[in-house]
């Protein structure tokens, strides 16, 4: 049992508002404004305050000015904990109230980022500060992980897990912060992402037995689409997320009023259950394309995600569900954590503020829920 001079209430919410003030939007939703794109700023800023604690700070460059930021606290025992936060933000065009402002008024902090999720950033700095004035070593070594690039295709989660791969490191525990209200997330749907193209062969209308349709095709197709998505609903639950899903979510083709179409593109959504074969699923939907589409059809897959799951019986979850009297929980989001399976002995998605507030057009985090990752976080540490 270490004593020390926790955070107030008013230095988290002091962290949490000056994070804010540095904008750190995904690039892609920063509609070309360099002032607010991009993780390199957030990333400088907070190099310097944990080199300024005592962090052994690591720089890791993911894709052009855009690095993930490592910093390593060395204790006193062997064991290795660890914090992953994403450093960038949704866009802010929006936003009907100042997006940087960082305002604290009425219990709350106010701004993009509030709670998706430089909450726990903040009260990490907060704490860090704090360990490092009373000079505290930690029992443990810590590794605090700054990703970028989680809002796009979490190309930072992925850089991460390379980067523990080459240190030859095994994570004992490791927390992915997003906006849970602090509960434990165990479990979460992964994705397949998958454009299917109909080849037809084009023709004047006036003559549409000259040409092969690739539209009327893919409406073949996309109702044996919505079958096997029914068929999906069909089977026995599968706890603790229950069925998996199927969505066709975009559509494109044709050449003209009067022109028989020679392609239609689709798009596929596959939400996936841990335990899913991914290629296994693939296969299986290309043979159902292929029985079921009139021409010829061929499928690109665009983009995956893996499933995350954490068994509850673990003994950091077991601690953390005494210690916050609730149940782990699953979220209907992907995460970080799709991309560490293997890196640590234990994982969970914590982190304060509630989903609710991320990514619309006001984003604030009551500061309650600051002071309950705070003491989440220093009964985690034994700091309390
Ligand atoms: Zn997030």
């Amino acid at each position: 049992m270490i004593n020390f001079q926790s955070p107030t209430s008013e230095e988290l919410a002091r962290w949490l508002s000056k994070l804010i003030q540095i904008p750190s939007v995904t690039p892609d939703q920063a509609a070309g404004d360099t002032a607010i794109a991009g993780e390199n700023r957030m990333a400088t800023a907070l190099s310097n305050w944990f080199r300024q604690f005592g962090g052994e700070v690591y720089i890791d460059e993911v894709l052009p000015n855009r690095p993930n930021v490592y910093a390593i606290w060395w204790g006193t025992g062997d064991r290795w904990r660890a914090v992953d936060v994403h450093m960038d933000t949704v866009g802010v065009s929006q936003m009907t109230e100042p997006p940087f402002s960082g305002q604290i008024v009425d219990g709350k902090v106010r701004g993009r980022g509030a709670s998706d999720t430089k909450a726990t950033l903040g009260v990490l700095l907060a704490i860090l500060e704090k360990l490092h004035e009373n000079e505290i070593k930690l029992g443990f070594n810590l590794l605090v992980s700054a990703t970028a690039d989680e809002e796009a295709d979490m190309a930072g989660a992925e850089e991460f897990a390379n980067w523990i791969h080459k240190q030859g490191m095994t994570l004992n525990e490791l927390m992915v912060a997003e906006p849970t209200l602090c509960h434990s997330a165990i479990c979460h749907k992964g994705e397949i992402r998958l454009e299917f193209e109909v080849h037809g062969q084009t023709a004047h209308s006036s003559q549409p037995e000259q040409g092969q349709n690739a539209i009327t095709a893919a409406a073949r197709l996309i109702t044996a689409l919505d079958a096997e998505h029914q068929r999906l609903q069909a089977l026995p639950a599968r706890p603790p997320l229950g069925h998996a899903k199927l969505t066709v979510t975009l559509i494109n083709g044709g050449n003209g009023m009067n022109t028989v179409p020679d392609f239609c593109r689709i798009f596929v959504d596959r939400r996936t259950l841990p335990g899913d074969d991914l290629s296994l699923i693939e296969k299986q939907i290309l043979s159902l394309a292929k029985e079921n589409c009139p021409l010829p059809v061929t499928i690109e897959e665009m983009s995956s995600l893996n499933p995350f799951l954490q068994s509850a019986d673990t003994p950091w979850i077991q601690s953390l569900a005494r210690f916050t009297e609730s149940d782990p929980i699953t979220v209907p989001y992907g995460t970080n954590a799709s991309h560490y399976a293997g890196l640590a002995e234990e994982i969970v998605v914590l982190g304060p503020g509630s989903i609710d507030q991320a990514h619309g057009a006001e984003e604030w985090i009551e500061i309650s829920q600051l002071e309950r990752m705070r003491d989440i976080l220093l009964h985690w540490w034994e700091l309390t």
